[in-house]
């Protein structure tokens, strides 16, 4: 199944210049998502994995259907604000101007093996501030899986320590 065809590219999406690469269009076909659930966990199947982390907001998708297919707890990392008891938090620098994201101080203890999933990766600032807070919290990153790389924007380089695996590529 080439699952490439089916993630629709929109230029200039949100802002001019950026090629945003949209899932929807391989999220409405059943027999794609499944395929492209079970070939994101697939490198990381003899691993010990305790919970699997998604990103908000398309992380959620494919970690969420992740955790359920293989019958693990599932831990949203999110936007600020967004989660209602007490939260760790980790900054990321962008281009212009500074990220947050969060996760439940009670999300992950020492004793967990943590999957970290999100959609796509670009500068890998959001999976490597992911990565950051289960460390907080003394857990451990099993591996970083996402369904797309845009590999000229080395976001490897940031997430050097973890075993990184993606699905497909583009350049940019
Ligand atoms: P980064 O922190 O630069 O690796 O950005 C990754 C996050 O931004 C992911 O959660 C993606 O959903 C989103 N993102 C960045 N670039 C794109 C793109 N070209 N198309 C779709 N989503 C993107």
């Amino acid at each position: 199944m080439d699952l490439k065809q089916l993630i629709r590219n929109v230029p200039d999406f949100p802002v001019e210049g950026i090629q945003f690469k949209d899932v929807t269009t391989l999220l409405k076909d059943g027999d794609a998502f499944a395929h492209a659930v079970d070939l994101m966990y697939d490198p990381f199947r003899d691993e010990e994995i305790t919970k699997i982390a998604g990103i908000e907001a398309r992380g959620f998708i494919f970690a969420a259907a992740m955790a359920y297919k293989l019958n693990l707890g599932f831990i949203p990392i999110r936007k600020p604000g967004k989660l209602p008891a007490e939260t760790v938090a980790e900054e990321y620098v962008l281009e212009y101007g500074k990220n947050v994201i969060e996760m439940h101080v009670d999300a992950v203890t020492e004793d967990d093996r943590v999957l970290v999933v999100d959609d796509l990766l670009a500068t890998g600032g959001t999976a490597a501030a992911a990565c950051r807070l289960i460390e907080k919290l003394n857990g451990t990153i099993v591996g970083v899986s996402f369904l797309i790389e845009l590999t000229e924007l080395k976001g490897r380089e940031q997430l050097a320590q973890y075993p990184v695996h993606s699905l497909i590529q583009y350049p940019i």
